[in-house]
């Protein structure tokens, strides 16, 4: 790797193989139908061919130890020594079996540790792949476990490939860790944790790796001074016996942080400049500091103006040297799907206008070569990327007379109810008459292995759509017939026909379009495959009603019309770059708004809005927070709005942590909300209650993650709990969330005793 000339960087590649290898590798060695050697044969595979096709594509800078067998935070904690009691741990090296219980849960040993839980998941970052988080004790001891960046940095050596080993940094890898057993926090283990951090460094050196990338996200976030200083304690310490550290920041701009950021004793420093700007980088950066310039937009699949990328860096490279330059992906390339080539169904225009990993490795090396020796030396990259950028721009697809006039004319009244809800909810009482304490689920029911093998027949075209349709039509009125039999006084069609609740929708949308193999890593082996905004979003036609009627006509009680929200369906797709992500979120909102329309006109009284993505939208920094909750609970608005007061709109938001954004969960004025509270004990109403929520509320008294079905009591005690919290009158009894990954066996008990419990708070 020499630094003579600007460098192209790929700070990670995706893990998961463009067929999906590693998620069918590890399935059947979960399933015990291969052992060890094939899963780690096909992971050797995998990054062998992942090195390869980097090299070949043009990178002069090629990352190691960004491959992971499930997770790269997860693999941060075994490397440390991070493992809780009870995974079968006793010092040493980890075996596969503790690494697949700490993510996964289960036996360890087959026997004597019986069940173990696996750590909690959450979302990494703003992103949609969801990390382990590691459990710390307040007497947590550090060692090294292994030396898997080492390894994997000797394997593509071995290949000829010297690489640029990647591994988690200290302090974020702290900062995202949860302390157990008793309170305090987890950065105060820091000096523990970096006499490991300095052996693997200092091994790596060894080796002869010239460089590492150490990532540290957390340089984006709100930090304390204390966390500051801890970036300044920890790279005084590491920066001694190390290889030469890019430092990576990503996911958004150091602002802030840039000061502490600059003064860290490291040889490169890596900046987000999709989600960031340069600030004051270019004035504060000392001049030896090699500058990694995130340009290429990890978390986003558009192709990349090459040529202005060209004008706006060229200066830069004047000014500081092209050695001290690397022109790389804002993030890891984990975010993206694999290969835009795979998609042989795409619109063959719609296709010249996106970039997946691959093909951002590709404009990676134009880039680099229009940078060191002149556009002229990369004409044909600039003239395709010029081409399919004019077309984007031009395209008829992509622009929606319609939609944009409908849009300009929404005013504060579209996103008001007629009336306020004391007055709303005396008229819906009066329409529906149900009892206290009315029961109701969330909307979907198992999906059943019947259910899927259905689909997957009629997609294939072995299932007609008659046959599908009649199918579905049965599992539909079986459910009614339940949900009648058992007493639950709202129903709900089930949501048999929906592959995903993003999906389904998106599927019937305009502006929506649909790989086939555009799979990204949510966690572990489950992947998938974000629908891609790219044109103005108007709905065709109705999309739900004949399903509601179908199941509306098998019972008298009133069954809920069942959707997915504006900010949902914008969180979990890849969002157009060429307009704000607010203005296709209200794009949106008038398609569901359409949607709540018909529903109406059809008949239903109550209409559920899910927006079980509102919560994770929120920028990463608190000042931006305000903006987005603004323009997210105007769009939920603006679908809820256009009813009469009569119906009543029910929104769903399975998550904790309302503390925080309480008022804007009020502002969005739903009648009806149920949340997800059972594990908390309800001590997730407190931000209910603290507040004076002024709307009814369902909090959830059945937890639908776990398999286990709670019994009456139970449910009465998490009632008699939420009742010293909330008015009789405003409480709805409800499980935490959908049921569609549970089994009937499970979910028929569940309700029985859900609906008992309420009867007994009635009596
Ligand atoms: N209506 C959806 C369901 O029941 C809601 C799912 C969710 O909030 N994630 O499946
Ligand atoms: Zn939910």
């Amino acid at each position: 790797m020499s630094n003579d000339k600007l460098a192209a960087a790929s700070l990670g590649f995706p893990r998961i193989g463009a067929r999906r290898e590693l998620k069918f590798a590890l399935e059947s060695f979960w399933a015990g139908k291969s052992g060890a050697a094939a899963l780690l044969d096909t992971a050797e595979h995998l990054r062998r061919r992942n090195w390869l096709t980097q090299q070949e594509k043009g990178i002069a800078i090629i990352p190691s130890n960004d491959f992971s067998l499930y997770d790269h935070v997860l693999d941060t904690a075994v490397m440390v020594g991070a493992i809780p009691e009870g995974y079968g741990w006793t010092g040493g090296a980890v075996s596969l079996e503790s690494y697949f219980a700490l993510a996964r849960g289960g036996e360890v040993c087959g026997h004597s540790h019986g069940e173990t839980r696996a750590l909690e998941m959450t979302k990494w970052f703003d992103t949609n792949y969801h990390y382990l988080v590691p459990e710390l004790t307040e007497d947590q001891t550090f060692a090294l476990t292994g030396t898997k960046p080492l390894d994997h940095y000797l394997e593509a050596k071995a290949l000829g490939i010297e690489t640029r080993p990647v591994i988690l940094g200290p302090v974020t890898f702290l900062k995202l860790a949860k302390a157990r057993g008793s309170d305090f926090t987890p950065l105060s283990l820091l000096d523990r944790l970096l006499p490991v951090y300095a052996d693997l460094l200092s091994r790596l050196k060894q080796a002869g790796a010239e460089w590492v990338q150490i990532d540290e996200p957390a340089l984006v976030l709100d930090l304390t001074d204390e966390e500051r200083a801890a970036f300044v304690h920890a790279y005084a310490v590491l920066a001694g016996d190390a290889p030469k550290i890019m430092l990576a920041s990503y996911f958004g701009a150091p602002g802030d942080n840039l000061t502490t950021l600059l003064s860290l004793p490291v040889a490169g420093v890596h900046v987000d400049l999709v989600r960031g700007t340069l600030d004051s980088l270019l004035d504060e950066a000392p001049s030896g500091l090699v500058l990694s310039l995130g340009i290429i937009d990890g978390r986003n699949i558009w192709r990349a103006d090459l040529s202005a990328i060209i004008d706006r860096l060229a200066p830069i490279v004047a000014r500081r040297g092209a050695a001290n330059i690397q022109i790389a992906p804002s993030c890891s390339l984990l975010h993206v799907p694999i290969d835009v080539e795979l998609e042989t169904e795409l619109e063959p225009a719609l296709k010249t206008w996106l970039s997946f990993a691959n093909q951002k490795l590709d404009e990676l090396a134009a880039l680099a070569g229009g940078l060191s020796r002149g556009k002229a030396a990369v004409a044909e990259a600039i003239s395709a990327a010029d081409a399919a950028i004019a077309s984007r721009a031009a395209s008829a697809r992509v622009h929606n007379d319609v939609v944009s006039a409908r849009l300009a004319a929404v005013t504060e009244a579209d996103r008001s109810r007629k009336s306020p809800f004391a007055e709303r909810i005396a008229l819906q009482h009066d329409r529906l008459k149900l009892p206290a304490f009315p029961t109701t689920t969330i909307g979907s029911f198992p999906q059943t292995a019947a259910v899927r093998k259905a689909r997957a027949a009629f997609n294939k075209g072995a299932l007609d759509a008659d046959a599908y349709r009649g199918f579905l039509e049965d599992e539909t009125a079986t459910a009614i017939a339940f949900q009648e039999e058992i007493g639950l006084d709202v129903l709900v069609h089930g949501e048999f026909e929906r592959n995903d609740m993003v999906q389904y929708f998106g599927e019937q949308l305009s502006g929506f379009a649909f790989t086939k193999h555009g799979w990204v890593q949510s966690y572990g082996s489950r992947y998938v495959r974000p629908p891609i905004i790219f044109g103005d979003v108007a709905r065709p036609q109705p999309m739900t009603v004949a399903w509601w009627q179908f199941a509306q006509s098998k019972t008298e009680r009133p069954v809920k019309g069942m959707l997915t929200g504006p900010v949902t369906i914008l969180n979990w797709s890849f969002v157009r770059d060429d307009i704000p992500r607010s203005e296709t979120c209200a794009q949106i909102a008038l398609a569901i708004r359409d949607e709540v329309a018909d529903l109406e006109k059809a008949g239903a009284a109550i209409i559920q809005i899910d927006e079980a993505a509102l919560r994770e939208g929120l920028p990463l920094r608190k000042s931006g927070w305000k903006d987005y909750l603004g323009w997210a609970v105007d769009a939920f608005r603006l679908t809820a709005s256009g009813v009469s007061d009569e119906t009543q709109i029910h929104t769903h938001m399975c998550y904790s942590e309302f503390n925080d954004i309480i008022e804007a969960i009020a502002a969005m004025d739903a009648d009806v909300i149920s949340i997800e509270t059972s594990r908390s004990k309800m001590e997730l109403l407190d931000a209910f209650t603290g507040f004076d929520y002024p709307n009814e509320i369902g909090p959830g008294v059945y937890d639908i993650h776990s398999p286990r079905v709670p019994d009456r009591a139970e449910m009465t005690e998490l009632l008699t709990l939420a009742r010293k919290r909330l008015a009789d009158r405003k409480l709805w009894v409800n499980p935490d969330c959908g049921l569609k990954t549970r089994g009937w066996d499970e979910v028929k008990p569940a309700l029985v005793h859900m609906v008992e419990a309420a009867k007994a708070l009635r009596g």
